[in-house]
């Protein structure tokens, strides 16, 4: 028996990676989502600054010399990281990251040569259409 975990999709889930449901990714990005979700983790959400919420995993350390003292937890965030150079994603390039074939932008662009200008449009823009055409 051979299942695929991408030839179906439960009804309606949250996606814990970016907090969207699964209707909101294609296949491809859920399925990217989903792995870099580690497993086994206690997840939490963490907010840097200004910034979106980012999905961070909860490490506790015991402290070593065992007397009654707090543990030291630490939040560790969950980022996708690129397949060329490892830096982690932003959020925005996660949120493509089927579309970017899971490069950082500087990294894809590279690839490519830049040589898909996207009809001349901001790349962002023509992806936000992709995934917002939900609800037209
Ligand atoms: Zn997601
Ligand atoms: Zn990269």
């Amino acid at each position: 028996m051979s299942q695929t975990l991408t030839s179906k999709q439960p009804a309606k889930l949250r996606c814990a990676f970016c907090g969207k449901n699964n209707h909101e990714h294609s296949t491809e990005l859920w399925q990217i989502h989903q792995d870099a979700i580690p497993a086994n983790a206690k997840l939490a959400t963490m907010q840097l600054g200004f910034g979106p919420r980012t999905l961070a995993k909860i490490v506790k350390w015991n402290t070593v010399n065992g007397d009654e003292s707090p543990y030291h937890v630490e939040y560790i965030p969950i980022y996708i990281s690129c397949k060329e150079c490892g830096s982690s994603m932003s959020s925005s390039e996660a949120e493509v990251a089927d579309v970017l074939s899971q490069h950082c932008l500087k990294c894809f662009s590279e690839m490519t040569d830049q040589e898909y200008s996207w009809h001349s449009k901001p790349w962002w823009e023509v992806n936000g259409g992709k995934y917002m055409g939900g609800s037209k």
